[in-house]
């Protein structure tokens, strides 16, 4: 019975052989962060700061930032919060940050690059994180979004180091991220793969347009061999740096499994999906996700992929 079975979630991440695989909560402000803490989220893996701004049109001063990311720490203290610095443009423009008049926003100046045309709003931003961490109890990460080469990684390592942020990290959401994870990771902590964007650029489809909507799904095998080329990416640099999604991807139990046999060492995701994405999770030891990741990527096409190993789970079907 599917409320029994998703009753039996105790908000761990875990394999049925014990392999953990924190589950933790995509959020945009201190409302999210506190429902997720009540649905047994480990910590939060993606706080998508400009949700905080989104009808500012001039920036937030660093006593107003340090509040807003303040209250999300304070939904977890012991516990880890990814923070994601400042995500304007294309789909979420901020009118302080972005250009409205971009002919091509999504390959525009968005995420991490709007500090090429706006220097000095990164800086006062890792700022207010600072300031907030250290008032909290929270364990807290800094990533950026949309960053491409390991250049820009390391720039951004630098800057965190000079705000006193020890926990650099990237998004992996851009296709040369992937390519190239060694390299990024030579440069920051750890990395998150944003699986929407991933596949938006992997597939050369707008996440926005329906009538693209099957090109446009992490099942594409495709954009499973990009997960697995970061996640081989960040071992070859011998030091296994963690590698989390905080994509949509995350929130699909079936795809979540993958992606745990991927390699994947965190999963992040809308709250309201950790308690099926954990039940689903328990049923397979970790050498079978393996196997559907090898079954999944072996697929000539995203559709194929999803049916052959929701086929081979079946407690989707108790979960409808
Ligand atoms: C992503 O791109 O997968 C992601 C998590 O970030 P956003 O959806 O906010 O672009
Ligand atoms: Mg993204």
């Amino acid at each position: 019975e599917t409320s029994a079975t998703l009753a039996e979630f105790d908000g761990n991440g875990t394999t049925a052989d014990g392999h953990l695989v924190p589950l933790l909560a995509n959020v945009g402000g201190a409302k999210d962060a506190v429902a997720a803490a009540g649905l047994g989220a480990q910590g939060v893996g993606l706080f998508r700061t400009e949700f905080c701004f989104l009808e500012r049109d001039t920036e937030p001063s660093v006593d107003e930032q340090a509040a807003a990311y303040k209250a999300v720490f304070d939904a977890f203290p012991g516990k880890k919060v990814v923070l994601r610095t400042l995500d304007a443009g294309a789909d979420k423009p901020l009118p302080f940050l972005t250009d409205a008049t971009e002919p091509n926003p999504a390959l525009g100046v968005r995420g991490y690059r709007t500090d090429f045309t706006t220097p000095g709003v990164l800086e006062r931003q890792l700022e207010a994180i600072a300031r907030a961490a250290s008032g909290s109890e929270a364990d807290v990460w800094v990533m950026a979004p949309m960053i491409s080469t390991a250049a820009e990684a390391g720039r951004f390592a630098s800057l965190c180091a000079a705000a006193g942020i020890q926990t650099p990290g990237v998004m992996v959401e851009v296709p040369s991220a992937a390519l190239t994870a060694a390299t990024v990771l030579r440069e920051v902590g750890f990395a998150s793969l944003g699986t929407n964007d991933l596949t938006q650029y992997a597939m050369a489809a707008d996440r926005q347009l329906g009538p693209l909507a099957e090109l446009n799904t992490p099942w594409q095998p495709a954009v499973l061999r990009l997960v697995q080329l970061t996640v081989e990416g960040s071992a070859m640099e011998g030091n296994n740096k963690p590698v989390g999604v905080c994509g949509e991807a995350a929130a699909d139990p079936a795809l979540a499994v993958v992606l745990t046999g991927l390699g994947v060492t965190t999963l992040s995701m809308t709250a309201r999906s950790l308690a099926a994405v954990g039940t689903v999770l328990k049923t397979v030891t970790l050498e079978q996700a393996q196997e559907l990741a090898r079954l999944a990527l072996s697929a000539p096409s995203a559709t194929e992929a999803r049916d052959w190993v929701r086929a081979k789970l079946p407690v989707l079907e108790e979960l409808g």
